[in-house]
């Protein structure tokens, strides 16, 4: 059995006919007198240890106790000291017989000790609350992505109805999208069972409105009722998020045509080569390059020239398969890269690329071809890779443009 560590001083009154006879020095201090007779002499009746609305039991418990109606038993009750400090008492009757006459002797332990150190915890509770209710940030506390508790901010920034509805939801995890779940709930047991001493993480969520928001969520681990959960201190960084995106997608694409820029085009070229050289995958490139492109500038505009570049690069996006990548090399060069494609493949989507630019009609005016020359991987350099595939390019011109030629 646990020990029970009771540190307190126990004091004794002797009541007859609800008048206090007999009283100990320490239960005199225990109600703020400095010694027993101080405390017979300031008090008329026992009532006046004891709050106002305990009169009719205490009472009542006299007169069952001392005719023996009632077996006397430990009890805790409120009492009031000589400053008005209410506190708890556990108090122990025996009935006696004081000067011929039956008597209650009171017995009590002071358990103030209890009531102060509830008294804190509701109090730390409270002003946790009220920083919580008041804080700008959104702040939800869950447990097993249950909420337990949120405030107005995190209702505000989900877009949720209320802070009811909130609490009425049985699980958080409806809000984050499911690709993102396995890591949500992993943090969540990293951060309960102490293993990372609180984190953050920019995490995707969907509102209650059902858009979709970025939110920087640091989560921590905190007692509530006794038991660990978690308090999610919640920051909106969409547009951050959406603007890194937009930055990133900026850095990697052409900005006339929409297709990959010739910096991306580099980055695959060198990951398809890293690939080929581990596990000799190998891969294909297509080089484009538009037919006397030069005469449709000089003879329509720049502005129709740029009008091309952008239906052609179009037309290819349409024709090539899902893991081949376009992208602009320069001017009005293309290169399309195959990932695990032999040269055969290549030259297949080559004759569907250059069908698929000598059917453009640009502005209902004029057509225009492409010359493409194709190179398979064959265990060089990247740079050696392209050199062959412009050499194919130049033969497919110089054999009449519209034309597809490989390099062997
Ligand atoms: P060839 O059949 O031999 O390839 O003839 P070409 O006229 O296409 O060859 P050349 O390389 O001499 O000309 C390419 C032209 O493409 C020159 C340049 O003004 C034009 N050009 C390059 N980039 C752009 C662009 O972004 N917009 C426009 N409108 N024209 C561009
Ligand atoms: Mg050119
Ligand atoms: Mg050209």
């Amino acid at each position: 059995m646990p020990e029970l560590k009771i540190n307190s001083t126990y004091g004794v009154i002797v009541i007859k006919n609800l008048k206090p006879v007999y009283v100990d020095d320490s239960y005199a201090q225990i109600f703020g007198y400095a010694s027993a007779q101080e405390l017979l002499d300031g008090i008329d009746t026992f009532f006046d240890l004891i709050p106002e609305e305990y009169h009719q039991d205490v009472r009542d418990n006299y007169y069952q106790q001392s005719s023996g109606r009632m077996v006397p038993r430990g009890r805790t009750f409120k009492n009031i000291d000589r400053y008005g400090r209410i506190f708890t008492v556990l108090s122990v009757d025996h009935v006696i017989e004081w000067e011929g006459e039956p008597a209650l002797q009171v017995t009590i332990l002071d358990l103030s000790f209890l009531e102060d150190a509830h008294i804190q915890l509701t109090e730390n509770k409270e002003k946790y609350k009220q920083l919580v209710t008041t804080s700008g940030q959104g702040i939800i506390i869950h447990k097993d992505f249950k909420p337990l508790m949120v405030n107005q901010a995190w209702v505000d920034l989900m877009e949720a109805p209320s802070i009811s509805y909130v609490l009425e939801q049985a699980n958080l995890m409806d809000f984050i999208p499911e690709k993102e779940r396995q890591q949500v709930r992993q943090r969540y047991q990293d951060v309960i069972s102490e293993k990372v001493q609180g984190s953050h993480n920019i995490v995707e969520n969907v509102s209650f409105d059902g858009t979709k928001r970025y939110f920087n969520i640091y989560d921590n681990r905190i007692e509530w009722d006794g038991e660990p959960a978690i308090q999610a201190v919640i920051e909106d960084v969409t547009e951050k998020v959406e603007l890194e995106q937009e930055l990133k997608r900026l850095s990697v694409t052409d900005a006339l045509t929409q297709v990959a820029n010739r910096h991306r085009l580099d980055q695959l070229l060198k990951e398809e080569a890293d690939r080929f050289q581990r596990y000799h995958q190998p891969f294909s490139v297509i080089l484009i390059d538009l037919d006397h492109f030069k005469s449709i500038n000089d003879n329509w505009g720049h502005h129709v020239g740029d009008k091309t570049l952008i239906q052609v690069a179009k037309a290819m996006t349409d024709t090539i398969r899902k893991p081949d990548n376009l992208g602009r090399w320069g001017g009005e060069e293309f290169l399309i890269i195959c990932p695990n494609t032999e040269l055969e493949g290549a030259m297949q989507l080559a004759e569907k690329i250059r069908l698929a630019i000598a059917s453009q009609e640009i502005d209902k005016q004029f057509q225009v071809t492409a010359s493409l020359g194709v190179a398979t991987i064959g265990g060089e350099s990247i740079s050696q890779l392209l050199m062959r595939a412009d050499k194919a390019l130049y033969e497919a011109k110089s054999s009449g443009r519209n034309k597809v030629a490989a390099s062997q």
